[in-house]
């Protein structure tokens, strides 16, 4: 409730002229090494070589610009292999109004990730401030491989294993991410049905064009509204998704919206995007952005520019034209529906529940 009145407060304020709202949620890919090489992404090819530090860290936000930040998307590249990653989760927990964090990582470390994340859930709890843990698990052994390019799958499900049994020792709430490409499309019905006999929680996402992974080349490669028999068939598992009635109705909703941009061809959105108009990336090297997907470099952060870089007038301009080439297209952050896509959601949930008793009526109508 106090998040929908924050995102109201803000929405009006960024509608006032010359207001600009704080980002209050950061994505901060701290690296640029993974150990995957997945057909999705090519940071392990080319992202640099860089790790963040607590150093830069503590540089970057002493800045005004995220004295709101109240979530943190850590991934990468690959988290786990960032030495100082407590350290620097230590360094964020500092920020004063910080209520999550929530870390994306592969699973194939399992020692490392099971140790780390147990100090750092520590950390977050005595500070009051929930830690969320996602594994991506793309697929069941081959399909996982196909995926992710190596064959990891035994260690991924050794740390996921783990932390669901183990609840309350790793983070507040753990899901399994599964991002859905042409690599695993035939194959989802199979994941779902393994995380469910294995008591995994699991959530489906769309492989898109995205800036950060360095894969805006090679699109057609990965991406299942390339192939009309990949479009259908994810089509019909989100779909399935939407109606099946499991989930919170929030992930019912994204499960809908994406289901909407594969009927569209990748021409709709029904979500809102923070990333458009309040939320920022900061990436392992200190540059920053607006959204990670489209984005792109603002500048440098040196400890003092964050916020003229953010709100200068230039980036701001270069925001619009952001929102006007890109945003009808991209269905990254589907989790917030706008009006005309909460309307459309009701709409369908109304003509599901009264479909069995129109039909009896048509029926008797003959
Ligand atoms: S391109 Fe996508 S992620 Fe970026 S601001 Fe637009 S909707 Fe958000």
């Amino acid at each position: 409730m106090r998040q929908l009145l924050y995102l109201l407060i803000d929405k009006f304020l960024a509608l006032l002229p010359g207001v600009q709202p704080y980002p209050r949620v950061l994505q901060f890919p701290i690296t640029g090494r993974c150990n995957s090489k997945c057909g999705t992404c090519s940071v392990p090819e080319l992202a640099p070589d860089v790790d963040m530090t607590v150093e830069r860290v503590r540089e970057i936000m002493k800045n005004d610009l995220f004295k709101n930040l109240q979530a943190i998307g850590i991934n990468g590249g690959e988290p786990s292999l960032v030495k100082e990653l407590p350290l620097i989760i230590d360094e964020l927990l500092l920020l004063p109004r910080l209520r999550s964090i929530h870390m994306i990582t592969n699973g194939m470390l399992t020692g490392r990730i099971l140790e780390i994340t147990k100090t750092m859930y520590e950390a977050c709890r005595s500070k009051g401030v929930r830690f969320e843990l996602s594994i991506s698990l793309d697929g069941i052994e081959e399909v996982y491989w196909a995926c992710r390019g190596v064959s990891s799958f035994a260690k991924t499900m050794a740390t996921i294993k783990t932390v669901v049994e183990h609840p309350g020792v790793y983070c507040n709430s753990f899901t399994a991410g599964c991002t859905v490409s042409r690599y695993n499309v035939d194959h989802l019905t199979a994941n779902d049905t393994y995380c469910a006999e294995n008591g995994i929680p699991i959530t489906y996402r769309l492989a898109v064009p995205n800036r950060r992974i360095h894969n805006l080349g090679y699109t057609d490669d990965f991406s299942v509204l390339v192939d009309e028999n990949h479009r259908q068939t994810a089509l019909e598992f989100f779909f399935g998704k939407v109606v099946d009635g499991n989930g919170s109705w929030r992930q019912r909703f994204t499960y809908y919206a994406i289901f909407k941009y594969l009927e569209a061809k990748g021409h709709r959105r029904l979500a809102d995007c923070f990333w458009k108009w309040r939320d920022a990336t900061v990436d392992e090297e200190g540059n920053i952005y607006y959204c990670a997907t489209e984005s792109k470099c603002l500048g440098k952060l040196d400890g003092s520019n964050a916020k003229a870089i953010f709100h200068s007038r230039e980036s701001l301009q270069y925001r619009k034209e952001l929102i006007s080439e890109n945003c009808q297209h991209c269905i990254h952050y589907a989790f917030f529906p706008t009006i005309g896509g909460a309307l459309d959601f009701l709409g369908f949930i109304l003509r599901r529940l009264s479909f069995p008793g129109s039909y009896r009526l048509m029926r008797r109508l003959g």
